[in-house]
């Protein structure tokens, strides 16, 4: 045993030592790729712009992007503008992640990518830029770091900064294109009145639940103009949403879910919208005056028309009322961050860290209430002590009992029931201390009244397993031995054709997953009253019932309930499955999986 422990704990420093080890590791990495970049960004384009004169790349990136160079609409050139190009990502969320992932790799010459928050776990699902190593580090950095590292030919300007009207026109100023990728509504009148004063095309993406929206505002192209000396204008989203929707009805990431591909979906055609105006096709192939919707419920994607440009748009008309940028958070009641959300998600957080050190017997901090105006406010501030093993108890009843140990154990024997207690799971307290009462039921009795029965449900009787390592691993042991079964017992009752009803306590998921044909699910969570009555009625009416459970410990519990309430006639049914499905796994069918 104390080997064991020893074993337990190296192995834990050893991991330790490993997720360290490789931290320092990817640091280094991105270091080194850091300089490299440094070191060849500069010569990347003095040696393009000498090469793109007589319609040639250099070596290197003819090799490198070789497999979209033979594209009819890339080729060489189009490759040298793609090299040359500067795009500008807002958000290194769900949509910038994959959008500026496809933008580096396709060789964009610089990338900028702007984002104030910070890595959390919830966003790694969809953020695939970031890895749990980057958790509560910058985002725009750890994006910054993983771009670098796929392509360490070209230039990335992380911002780790939030996005609004003093610092925008500065930092547009040095890009071409410009990405929306951000989730709320503020920033898209922000970024569509920056595009109409920076003349830059906004490539507009969005992503919620199963469901995304892309389209381009701001178009403008001189090349592509009905007529010579004219510009083709696309609207700008003040054209297509010229006032701000409510508040309440804008929804977000975080309180309404997406499926990660989602944003994978829309931010990776954000990168192919980009790359098409930097090669500079015609607006009909663009997203522009369109808008794509994608409906991942039901796979289809579809485009439907946006208005034409408003000649009278307070932002791109030729007379504009909106010559600057403004305060987009006062003009939509919004904030454009979530950071009150996040004050929230951080007190939620507390009380888990709180709960989780309350149910391991650490000392932790309590809620307290407050009155603010008429209602209650709750504080956690109230500090707790850890739990210590309480003086034994000396009462006289309980030396003269039979059942309670107060003066049989000595001090250690109960520090180390009380020790063994606080290292437990929660899940696995809770089967501890079910294992340490027995229901006892309790017989008809003649009420006061004459003539009237009454029935006193189960009664409890509580009592203590020590000094038995069955009960410190969890393998309970509640039932005579006449109501177990081994599982090739069971296996030989179904060769014989004596087939058994087998109850499955397992969650519904887990019975979907493998169960053995034939058995029944009951799940043992929704096991109590009139569905455990019902249970009690379908065991009267078989000859034998094996319960069945992953390990063998809830469907003892299960049985046990089942026993209690059936008649001593028929207590000779009930037959508990030995170590579960992981018993029958290893005797009796080697292709069960083992989960
Ligand atoms: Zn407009
Ligand atoms: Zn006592």
């Amino acid at each position: 045993m104390e080997q064991l422990l020893a074993l337990e704990n190296e192995i834990k420093q050893l991991r330790k030592t490993l997720t360290e080890k490789e931290k320092e590791m990817e640091k280094l990495r991105k270091e080194i790729f850091i300089n490299q970049t440094q070191i060849s960004s500069g010569g990347q384009n003095n040696e393009i712009e000498s090469m793109v004169k007589c319609g040639q790349l250099p070596k290197w990136a003819i090799e490198r992007y070789s497999r979209q160079i033979l594209l009819r609409d890339i080729g060489v050139a189009g490759q040298a503008r793609i090299c040359q190009a500067r795009v500008l990502i807002v958000g290194a969320g769900g949509l910038g992640c994959p959008a500026a992932m496809y933008l580096a790799a396709a060789g964009v010459g610089e990338i900028g990518i702007i984002d104030y928050d910070v890595v959390e776990l919830t966003n790694i699902h969809r953020q695939i830029l970031h890895f749990e190593h980057d958790e509560n580090t910058s985002k725009a950095e750890s994006a910054a770091a993983t771009l670098r590292s796929i392509n360490s030919r070209i230039k990335v300007t992380p911002y780790n900064i939030q996005l609004d009207s003093k610092n925008a026109l500065s930092i547009a100023a040095n890009y071409d294109v410009i990405l929306d990728c951000t989730d709320n509504v503020p920033t898209r009148y922000l970024l569509s009145d920056l595009s109409c004063l920076t003349k830059l095309p906004l490539i507009s993406g969005s992503a919620l639940k199963m469901e995304g929206q892309l389209t381009i505002y701001g178009y403008r192209s001189d090349t592509h103009a009905p007529q010579k000396g004219t510009t083709y204008r696309g609207p700008c989203y003040r054209c297509v949403f010229p006032s701000p929707p409510s508040p309440d009805a804008v929804g977000s990431c975080s309180t309404h879910g997406v499926a990660g591909p989602v944003p994978g979906v829309i931010g990776t055609l954000q990168a192919m919208e980009a790359i098409k105006c930097i090669l500079d096709v015609p607006p009909r192939q663009l997203l522009v005056e369109r808008m794509l919707i994608f409906d991942a419920e039901d796979m289809t994607a579809r485009t439907v028309r946006l208005r034409k440009r408003n000649p009278m748009c307070a932002a791109c008309s030729d007379t504009p009322t909106v010559t600057q940028l403004v305060d987009y958070e006062a003009y939509c009641m919004a904030p454009a961050n979530d950071k009150k959300k996040q004050e929230i998600r951080l007190k939620t957080e507390q009380r888990k860290i709180e709960k989780e050190k309350r149910m391991t017997g650490q000392s932790y901090f309590g809620f307290r209430t407050q009155k603010d105006g008429d209602k209650n406010i709750w504080i956690q501030d109230v500090f707790k002590s850890e739990r210590r093993l309480n003086p034994p108890c000396n009462s006289e009843f309980c030396a003269k009992s039979s059942t309670r140990y107060c003066k049989k154990l000595t001090t250690s024997e109960r520090q180390k029931i009380f020790e063994d207690f606080w290292r437990l799971e929660w899940k696995e307290k809770k089967k501890y201390v079910r294992s340490l009462i027995d229901n006892v039921p309790v017989k008809r009795r003649r009420s006061s009244l004459k003539g009237i029965t009454s029935r006193k449900g189960d009664s409890k009787m509580y009592h203590l397993i020590f000094n038995n390592d069955k009960v410190q691993d969890l393998e309970l042991h509640i039932l005579p031995e006449s109501n177990r079964i081994s599982a090739p017992e069971v296996s030989q009752l179904l060769k014989e054709k004596v087939v058994p009803y087998m109850v499955d306590v397992r969650a519904d998921a887990e019975y979907q997953m493998c169960h053995i044909v034939g058995s029944n699910n009951w799940p043992i969570d929704r096991l109590s009253g009139e569905n455990l009555d019902r249970l009690v009625r379908v065991v009267e009416d078989k000859d034998i019932v094996v319960f069945i459970c992953r390990r063998g410990n809830d469907s003892q519990v299960v049985a046990k309930q089942v026993l209690d309430r059936l008649a001593t006639s028929a207590r000779h049914k009930v037959r508990d499955m030995v170590g579960g499905l992981h018993a029958w796994a290893t005797h009796v069918d080697r292709a069960f999986p083992v989960y």
